[in-house]
């Protein structure tokens, strides 16, 4: 077996899915998980559906809580650097924003400012800043409601986060944080204080926090699990999902810093096509071939593509993974056909970040959530 290895850093060799749950003590999505979801939301979404959010914790606590009223509410972030997003940063808050939807909860989503800094990978705080509203701007296009919906930046919003950060830190001790996190001697102390920030907002309400993301992200939330029943919170349920593969093969990482993996939310048409048209393929050397033998989807990030963004239609998806295997379907027109797809996903999105520049306060400080949040205050 091929060696792997996840961290929240860095992603290593061939991920080994089942292996993954098994180390890191997750729990499967079983069919009862997305039966409940089905029956309390009326709908499954489609990454649920494809178990592309494949494993979790906890998941049947939200359900519980959903069902009988108590409610739960939804977290996550997102770390602005010196690139735009990419099409692999917005699966997340995709799949917040449809439970949001469906389950009408609060939504808070951290935008930890500081946090590229103090990695060192960023020289100032005002290289980051228009990547900030940026990013900011490109959350709220994905439809998330106005009034239940916090988007905080952490140099802003530190008055109110200090106090339980601290609480929180003297819960964690530099070896922990080493282990988890990959702390060394380097490391800037900031960033050794980062993780109490990260973990305060699943303090925001006294009630079960559920954060959707990539499993790589597991370990940090293990350690709020730890920490929650100290300060009398509840531990923070996840939904996690697998990783969205770059353009350059099977399995590889999509990375902002490295163009050719990724499609990033404003790159031109002209771009996205060459991209795309560029992109590994589980197709034949040659056209004559591959209608002879057919091409392999499985390892295809074309055809991941289709299944994790570009392709909601369950049928329309097992067609062509049947027309790929049994070579009616070359990768030329393949490829075109999800350019296109992807080129007009990103005009409707810029139209509506467009539009969401009109909101942005309302996210970050005068709709109902953003107002009671600025009053907020930690209590224990
Ligand atoms: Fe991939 Fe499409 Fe080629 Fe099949 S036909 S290998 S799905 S690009």
């Amino acid at each position: 077996m091929e060696q792997f290895s996840v961290t929240p850093w860095e992603i290593k060799g061939k991920v080994d899915y089942d292996k993954l749950v098994t180390e890191f003590g997750v729990e499967r999505v079983e069919d009862r998980h997305l039966e409940a979801i089905r029956e309390l939301a009326g709908d499954l979404h489609f990454l649920l559906r494809r178990r592309f959010f494949f494993a979790h914790r906890d998941l049947d606590l939200v359900l519980e809580d959903a069902r009988a009223g108590r409610g739960f509410f939804l977290y996550t972030g997102r770390a602005p650097s010196k690139s735009p997003m990419h099409i692999g940063h917005i699966i997340p808050f995709i799949m917040t924003k449809w439970l949001q939807e469906k389950f009408s909860v609060n939504v808070y989503i951290e935008i930890p400012d500081e946090e590229k800094f103090l990695a060192k990978k960023v020289e100032s705080l005002e290289e980051v800043a228009p990547y900030v509203e940026q990013d900011i701007l490109n959350i709220i296009a994905l439809g998330f409601d106005e009034d239940r919906t916090f988007i905080f930046k952490d140099t802003e919003y530190i008055a109110k986060m200090y106090k339980p950060a601290v609480l929180v830190a003297r819960h964690i001790n530099l070896s922990t944080a080493r282990a988890v996190f990959g702390f060394d001697g380097e490391t800037s102390i900031g960033l050794v204080f980062y993780p109490a920030l990260q973990i305060v907002p699943t303090l925001f309400e006294n009630r079960r926090p559920l954060i959707p993301c990539g499993i790589d992200q597991d370990p940090y939330f293990r350690l709020q699990r730890d920490i929650a029943p100290k300060l009398k919170r509840f531990k923070t349920a996840e939904l996690l999902s697998k990783l969205v593969w770059g353009l350059t093969g099977p399995e590889t990482k999509m990375s902002a810093s490295e163009p050719e993996t990724a499609i990033l939310l404003n790159d031109e048409p002209r771009e996205v096509r060459r991209k795309i048209m560029n992109a590994f393929t589980g197709g034949r050397a040659t056209a004559e071939e591959q209608r002879k033998l057919g091409g392999n989807p499985d390892v295809c990030p074309v055809f991941h593509w289709y299944s994790v963004l570009f392709e909601e239609d369950d049928k329309k998806l097992r067609e062509r993974e049947w027309a790929c295997r049994t070579g009616s379907l070359l990768c030329g027109e393949c490829k075109l056909e999800l350019a296109e797809r992807v080129v007009r996903f990103l005009e409707e999105h810029r139209r509506r970040v467009k539009q969401a520049e009109a909101k942005r306060d309302k996210f970050l400080y005068d709709g109902k959530l953003a107002r009671e949040m600025w009053n907020w205050e930690f209590r224990e």
